[in-house]
């Protein structure tokens, strides 16, 4: 999880947003502490964690952004989009509405951030598959028609939760370069 003395060669911001209750926290505590918690409270304080990893024999490290529970007041302002070159749109894949809210998140994306920032789909609690709300294939086609990437993760079993920041890190560094 990072050598805090080696040496930086790129910075990365990346956002987190989607409706609350999806699992950004946790999926961003699985990606920079390795750590689940089941009864996550509301995000408070930290705006941000990082973690160095390697891409290609450079050190990226990835400062990734976490709503501080603005998204039940959709007041995530635009200071939170500034400078950001990935977003991860989160939805919870046993509750339908947080699917059907993804249209409005990626316009206010589009809205607020970079014409080029890289943007992955988050179907999150894959683990829930006898709660399931929405379909795999929906998603997919969705992510398909909106030019995002996707990936269905669980923060719980630490499924693809690694496989989604690598790609979205992977896609900007090889915009970059
Ligand atoms: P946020 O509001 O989007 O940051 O959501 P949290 O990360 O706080 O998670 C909301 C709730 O969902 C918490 O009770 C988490 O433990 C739970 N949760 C998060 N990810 C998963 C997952 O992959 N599987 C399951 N079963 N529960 C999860
Ligand atoms: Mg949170």
């Amino acid at each position: 999880y990072g050598d805090p003395s080696q040496k930086i060669d790129y910075v990365f911001k990346v956002v987190l947003i989607g409706d609350s209750a999806v699992g950004k926290s946790q999926i961003l505590a699985r990606f920079a502490r390795n750590e689940f918690s089941l009864d996550s409270k509301a995000t408070i304080g930290v705006e941000f964690q990082t973690r160095t990893l390697v891409i290609q024999h450079k050190s990226v490290k990835a400062q990734i952004w976490d709503t501080a529970g603005q998204e039940r007041y959709r007041a995530v302002t635009s200071a939170y989009y500034r400078g950001a070159v990935g977003a991860m749109l989160v939805y919870d894949v046993t509750k339908r509405q947080t699917f059907d809210h993804i249209p409005r998140w990626l316009e206010e994306l589009r809205g607020h951030a970079d014409k080029n920032i890289v943007i992955i789909l988050i179907g999150n609690k894959s683990d829930l598959e006898n709660q399931r709300a929405v379909q795999t294939d929906d998603a997919k086609e969705f992510a398909q028609k909106e030019g995002l990437f996707f990936l269905e993760t669980s923060a719980l079993e630490s499924s693809n939760v690694e496989t989604a920041f690598l790609t979205v890190l992977t896609e900007i560094f090889n915009i970059m370069n």
